[in-house]
């Protein structure tokens, strides 16, 4: 009898650490995914506004989403700069379900990065770490989150900005932020917005430093240095000194509070020069901005 019900105990100990280990997001394995693809947006080469290279890179982009059932769309649009005329698109996603158009659909929160590399006609620079690793965290993130969690994606639109990169060396108000701009404008005004965003940017690179902008909405980012604290990676995140002007700016400033998770370019060696391919990406820097990123998403989105 006594050992009958060691059995049990046993079988049900055995479920339980089933279940938990079933449960839990795979961060390593988003991570490696995230890797695998921040590489495969490397291999189109730079991709400022209007090339080629962009085109292509947002068309793969849409395969790797459509495939497990998000509907994409290309916001397109052009501007004068102080380049000439160029043209952009942002690209939007959001999980199909059933046959109801998911764009009618209310939606309660963003996650969001930058999808062209800054042009530099003297040197070639791939922005691996801006954004294109940020931008492969929220493709995998969307379909991690379409496969294991439906509920939370359908709540969810992932947005890749085209041109937050400025065309003169230095970012204006003018210059740079491009697509967020006309991206915040369409919620500008509207009382159907998302009730918080979440912009990626530079969370990739080794020896991995978070700097979130001063100003940052409070309560986002209270949860992100107390999920930081709960997943033991608190070292890894930090306040800037001051401001940064990013594409969460537009739309804070339409009402929709956005925490800008970025690492800190200032104090790096890499930033906008060709140090900033490949070889600085790591996939333990992933690990842990990714599974900040998805803790915090599931806590946002709780129903
Ligand atoms: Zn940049």
């Amino acid at each position: 009898m006594k050992s009958k019900r060691l059995l049990w105990a046993l079988v049900l100990l055995a479920v339980t650490f089933a279940l938990w280990f079933l449960g839990k997001p795979k961060e390593a394995e988003l991570a490696k995914e995230a890797h695998a693809l921040t590489n495969e947006i490397l291999a189109y080469g730079p991709r400022p506004p209007g090339s080629e290279a962009l085109d292509k890179v947002r068309a793969h982009l849409r395969k790797e989403l459509e495939a497990v059932g998000w509907a994409v769309e290309f916001q397109e649009f052009e501007r004068d700069t102080v380049i000439g005329k160029v043209r952009f698109a942002n690209l939007r996603a959001r999980l199909r379900q059933g046959d109801a158009d998911p764009w009618k659909r209310r939606i309660d929160g963003l996650l969001c990065a930058h999808v062209d590399s800054k042009l530099y006609k003297d040197k070639v620079f791939l922005g691996a770490d801006d954004a294109a690793s940020a931008c492969a965290a929220v493709v995998v993130i969307g379909k991690h989150l379409s496969e294991k969690n439906p509920g939370q994606a359908a709540r969810l639109e992932l947005v890749l900005f085209d041109g937050e990169e400025a065309f003169a060396e230095d970012m204006t108000l003018l210059d740079g932020l491009y697509g967020s701009r006309h991206y915040a404008n369409g919620w500008r005004g509207r009382d159907d917005k998302p009730n918080f965003a979440i912009l990626l940017d530079m969370i990739g690179h080794e020896n991995l430093r978070i700097r979130i902008p001063s100003d940052s909405p409070e309560k986002l980012a209270e949860l992100m240095f107390e999920i930081a604290k709960k997943q033991g990676v608190a070292s890894k995140f930090g306040t800037a000194s001051g401001p940064i002007l990013d594409d969460h700016v537009p739309l804070n400033l339409v009402g929709i509070p956005t925490l800008d998770i970025i690492g800190d370019f200032a104090r790096s060696n890499w930033w906008h020069t060709p140090g900033d391919n490949a070889t600085i990406i790591s996939t333990e820097s992933l690990s842990i901005s990714m599974g900040v990123t998805v803790a915090m998403l599931d806590e946002l989105l709780a129903e």
